[in-house]
């Protein structure tokens, strides 16, 4: 059975004392409170062993918002999947919207991301979704099945189930615009399609596949309640433990 998954990007917001304080109060929230999700945070990366500390038994899974390609050397400012292992996080963003337009990322690098994770033993969390011109020019499920299959299909059957996808179309990022659930839905199954139709069913069905853009505690719920939408991976709203709790909760 795929799992559901609230996963929080905090992108490059806080600074440390801020960031601190919102892990404390989400482990104190995650001992209170049963949730039906898992619940993931990716906090810029100079806080993830002090977020690896403060969920020192997994309440919280503890991710990178990116990763290089490379395995080690000089390549200056990036972090290493095997510097992600050392200090036991559980994985990484890969692709997001962000890097492949400020940092020239492609499905190719985001190909030989995914495989090094996988590798070093880390969850990938791929990326994909299409720009507002190419949603407009009736070319979204076209893109994102390139983007699939790019990055993913040179992986066995066995790796691509570790693979969690997260759907975010550029359009609904950070703009307050939403994918109307069904919109989210038709994409999330086209994903899913594909998959079984290179895999097969079986595998197609154990994948987690995310909705991101604008997830906020008055959508979430019913974004979630789509059969394959199997949680979301949250940007602005994972910034304060009252709206990020409440999205959690969109599960119950
Ligand atoms: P927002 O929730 O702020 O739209 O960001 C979504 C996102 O990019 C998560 O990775």
């Amino acid at each position: 059975m795929r799992k559901n998954i609230v996963a929080g990007n905090w992108k490059m917001n806080k600074n440390v004392i801020d960031a601190q304080q919102l892990m404390a109060q989400l482990l104190d929230y995650k001992k209170a409170n049963a949730t039906n999700c898992e619940v993931w945070i990716a906090p810029p990366s100079l806080y993830l062993m002090m977020a690896r500390d403060i969920f020192e038994n997994n309440e919280v899974g503890v991710f990178s918002q990116d990763m290089s390609e490379y395995e080690s050397g000089a390549y200056t400012g990036e972090i290493s999947a095997d510097m992600l292992q050392s200090i036991e996080a559980d994985g990484s963003i890969i692709g997001h919207s962000e890097r492949r337009q400020y940092h020239g990322e492609t499905d190719s690098h985001c190909n030989r991301k995914v495989k090094l994770a996988l590798d070093k033993g880390l969850t990938p969390i791929y990326c994909n979704g299409e720009t507002l011109e190419q949603r407009k020019a009736g070319q979204h499920l076209e893109v994102v099945k390139n983007q699939t299959e790019t990055a993913l299909f040179t992986l066995t059957a066995e790796e691509i189930k570790k693979v969690v996808i997260a759907y975010e179309p550029v359009w609904a990022i950070g703009t307050g615009e939403t994918a109307s659930p069904e919109q989210a839905q038709e994409i999330h199954a086209h994903i899913r399609s594909l998959i079984a139709a290179k895999y097969g069913q079986e595998v197609a069905d154990e994948i987690s596949i995310l909705y991101g853009g604008s997830v906020k505690p008055d959508n979430a719920k019913e974004i979630f309640s789509q059969p394959d939408i199997d949680g979301g991976l949250i940007g602005g709203a994972a910034l304060k433990l009252e709206d990020f709790s409440k999205i959690i909760e969109g599960f119950n």
